[in-house]
């Protein structure tokens, strides 16, 4: 398996403020926090992308996200909170192994920020992309 960051973290090479392991999950503090209590959550497994992970990870990660997110609401008192996955260069990915971002949103000066540059659905090409992508998930 291909050795990433986060593999050194979760085998212990590279020191974290751990919060949650399982078989197949593993969850920590994020480093530099957008807000407090803002915590990455890794499938073990290193694949680099969300469309690349097996559905093994997913349903493992789909388990605890909702318990962790009650947890780190919990311990940092906020109600409001992002939970933030990034796939791509592109798409502000850095770290190139499957990450889940949680992050409190205390109030508008700390938390995620979010540009959301909205048109409305054409109704024209609207069919034939969801057509594309009903085909996409039949190959
Ligand atoms: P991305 O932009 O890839 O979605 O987010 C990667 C995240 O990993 C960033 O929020 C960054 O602060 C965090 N990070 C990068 N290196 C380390 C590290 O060595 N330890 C911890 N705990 N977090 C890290």
């Amino acid at each position: 398996m291909a050795e990433t960051l986060f593999s050194k973290i979760i085998s212990g090479q590279i020191p974290s403020f751990k919060i949650y392991e399982d078989d197949d999950v593993f969850s920590f503090l994020d480093i530099n926090p957008v807000a407090p209590g803002h915590t990455l959550v890794v499938p073990k497994e290193p694949a680099q992308t969300l469309d690349q992970l097996s559905e093994k990870s997913a349903a493992a990660l789909g388990r605890v996200l909702p318990k962790l997110c009650r947890a780190v609401m919990k311990a940092t008192g906020t109600r409001s909170y992002n939970v933030l996955q990034n796939n791509g260069i592109g798409a502000h990915q850095a770290v190139f192994h499957v990450h889940f971002h949680i992050i409190p949103k205390p109030d508008s000066e700390q938390g995620l920020g979010i540009k959301w540059p909205i048109k409305p659905l054409d109704p024209q090409t609207g069919p034939t992309l969801a057509s594309q992508i009903r085909e996409a998930l039949e190959s």
